[in-house]
């Protein structure tokens, strides 16, 4: 896993372009390299596709043209089968925790096997015992110990999005897919999921993709900012080099002071804050193949 070989990029995204059925072009040929562990923010305001970018990358979404590999591997032309083995190492984060509400958080996490344990195993709910405790682990590591016998739908949404977030570790990924994984969670309950999905990406060396709206919150998580506007990618740079002028291209003119993460800025202590200033409200219409 991740040992990513010298000169062969974790993730390579070369002239991608999806045009849906109707002609909308959502990307216009975008190239982005991925070649460490790094969590890379995407933003971009509501509709210049970033969730399309992220469903093209594990073809929730088929992509109409150009390449995507990795670890080396050229996912877009997979068969269905070799697809499915892929997926299975490609982790997903979404805004609505996709969670089997009826399952226990134990149920949910351990789905995340799913791509490879046996379907008859999973369907019997036995489980490797080694999943099992790697299981207990994760709980632990995303602060829910104790939980795993309780029915999803018994969690705040923060305490689901946890789950969604040891799920997707379960799977071992080489990569993270995440999708406005805070678009439904309150400002302070929003930091502390992405300190918590930050943190595991580099405990365990995974790269991690994030859409996310909050202009602040993606400079005082990411280690790289790309922008997408109107499928095109319009910036890619370190969070510190995201300037008003930039932030103007990708959103319209606003008053970008109050939000530009400041040097002396210490997130750790930032709490409790008042909320963010957003750049846009939630995207609510991101839900592309739901
Ligand atoms: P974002 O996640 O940045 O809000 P999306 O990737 O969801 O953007 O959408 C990009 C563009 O593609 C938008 O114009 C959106 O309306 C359009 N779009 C998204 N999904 C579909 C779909 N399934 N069919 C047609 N158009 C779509
Ligand atoms: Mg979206």
């Amino acid at each position: 896993m991740k040992q990513a070989k010298a000169n062969v990029p974790m993730l390579e995204i070369t002239d991608l372009v999806k045009e849906y059925p109707g002609g909308l072009r959502a990307l216009r040929g975008v190239t982005l390299n991925v070649t460490e562990p790094q969590i890379v923010a995407v933003i971009g305001s509501s509709g210049a596709g970033k969730s399309t970018l992220i469903r093209c990358i594990n073809r929730l979404v088929e992509p109409t043209s150009g390449s995507v590999k990795l670890g080396g591997q050229e996912l877009t032309t997979l068969n269905r089968s070799d697809l499915r083995k892929a997926r299975s190492h490609i982790g997903m984060i979404f805004q609505e925790y996709n969670l089997v509400e009826r399952l226990t958080v134990m149920e949910n996490v351990l789905s995340g096997r799913l791509g490879s344990v046996s379907l008859w195993r999973a369907f019997r709910r036995n489980y490797p015992p080694e999943d099992v405790a790697n299981a207990f682990e994760l709980l632990d590591r995303v602060g829910l110990t104790g939980r795993q016998d309780d029915r999803a739908d018994a969690l705040s949404g923060g305490q689901r999005q946890r789950v969604g977030i040891a799920r997707a570790l379960m799977q071992k990924p080489n990569l993270l897919l995440v999708d406005e994984p805070t678009a439904s969670l309150d400002p302070k309950t929003s930091r502390q999921i992405m300190r918590l999905i930050c943190e595991l990406a580099h405990e365990s060396g995974t790269p991690a993709l994030v859409n996310i709206h909050d202009v602040a919150l993606a400079q005082a998580s990411a280690d790289r900012v790309i922008a997408l506007n109107d499928g095109n990618l319009i910036f890619d740079g370190a969070p510190g080099d995201l300037t008003p002028e930039v932030l103007n291209d990708i959103y319209g003119e606003e008053d970008w002071s109050a939000t530009i993460r400041k040097d002396d800025d210490d997130a750790e202590n930032a709490e409790p804050e008042a909320p963010a200033k957003q750049a846009k409200p939630p995207s609510r219409n991101g839900t592309v193949g739901k």
